[in-house]
């Protein structure tokens, strides 16, 4: 105001202080990452025989003022800032480590462990390599890990090439890939067949209104009839009601997540509910 009508500041106080709430969270990431507040919850993923069939893994951040901070909050801080690979590569190792003790476990040696992939991550050269290390290191079984990657790789034209091969050759070792949220990206279908997918994952929120809003419902039937015809399975995400995986069943989908069958939760919650596989005579 001070500088008189017509004038344009490019920093307005507003702004200027959402520059410095972003500076101030990133230098507590950085932290966070040395002192170990991060965790991973973990999510069930449920056949349409509601068995377990894996799970996800959820970044927690644990701020020692502020208490749990959502990824919502603090993942486009990282992007933003690149603290998403140190942190991204602490989610990979930690998952790993898990799918190696789960794999001790005859309540859970069956299940596949899903992981969160950010784009920046993702392009890394070296990122198969990563992925083969982190495997490697704690003995975890590459068919057990799946990663998930979203439509904002598939972007750029010229970087087809390098994902899919990237993609190829972790999947040689049994790694599979699923599309996060998809739906809400701008993949075209000659980008999505060209890609060495295992599973499309239908985003929470075209099943939220499945049950009233009609074109939801079209859209969510039409994703899982383009999985089938491409040969890949499908998952429902943010499923909350019977009716709602009621509804995806008779269009065909064949796994599920979703507050309906748990929340995100620690280690040791999950693996209880587990029930140990029958021991035949
Ligand atoms: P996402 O990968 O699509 O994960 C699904 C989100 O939906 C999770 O939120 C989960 O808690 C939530 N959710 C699950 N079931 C339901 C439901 O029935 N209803 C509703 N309303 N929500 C449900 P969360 O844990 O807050 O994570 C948000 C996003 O943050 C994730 O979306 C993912 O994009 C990102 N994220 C989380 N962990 C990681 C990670 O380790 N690495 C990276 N790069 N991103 C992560
Ligand atoms: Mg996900
Ligand atoms: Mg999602
Ligand atoms: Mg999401």
């Amino acid at each position: 105001k001070a500088a008189g009508r017509n004038t344009w500041r490019f920093f307005s106080p507003e702004m200027q202080q959402r520059v410095l709430a972003h500076a101030a969270l990133a230098q507590d990431i950085r932290v966070g990452l040395q002192r170990g507040e991060f965790l991973l919850h973990y999510q069930l993923q449920m056949s349409a025989a509601d068995l377990v069939i894996g799970a996800e893994a959820l970044l927690r951040w644990q701020h020692p003022e502020r208490g749990g901070i959502s990824p919502g909050e603090f993942i486009p801080v990282a992007e933003d800032t690149g603290l998403i690979l140190p942190l991204g590569q602490w989610v990979l190792e930690s998952a790993c480590q898990e799918l190696a003790r789960w794999g001790q476990d005859s309540r859970s040696s069956h299940l596949t462990l899903a992981v969160n992939i950010s784009v920046m991550q993702f392009r890394q050269p070296d990122f198969a390599e990563r992925v083969e290390a982190a495997l490697k290191q704690h003995g975890a079984d590459p068919a057990r890990l799946k990663l998930e990657i979203t439509e904002s790789l598939l972007l750029d034209d010229d970087e087809m090439e390098d994902t899919i091969s990237k993609m190829t050759r972790l999947q040689a070792q049994g790694v599979s890939f699923s599309l996060d949220d998809f739906g809400t990206g701008y993949s075209s279908l000659a980008y999505l067949k060209k890609l060495p997918l295992d599973q499309l994952k239908i985003d929470q929120s075209f099943v939220r209104d499945l049950l009233t809003d009609p074109q939801d419902c079209d859209i969510a039937r039409t994703i899982i009839s383009l999985a089938q015809s491409m040969k890949l399975s499908v998952i429902a995400e943010g499923v909350e009601l019977p009716e709602q995986k009621q509804r995806l069943a008779d269009f065909g989908c064949m796994a599920y997540q979703g507050y309906l069958f748990g929340r995100p939760m620690p280690v040791e919650e999950l693996l209880p509910l587990l029930e140990a596989p029958r021991v035949r005579p």
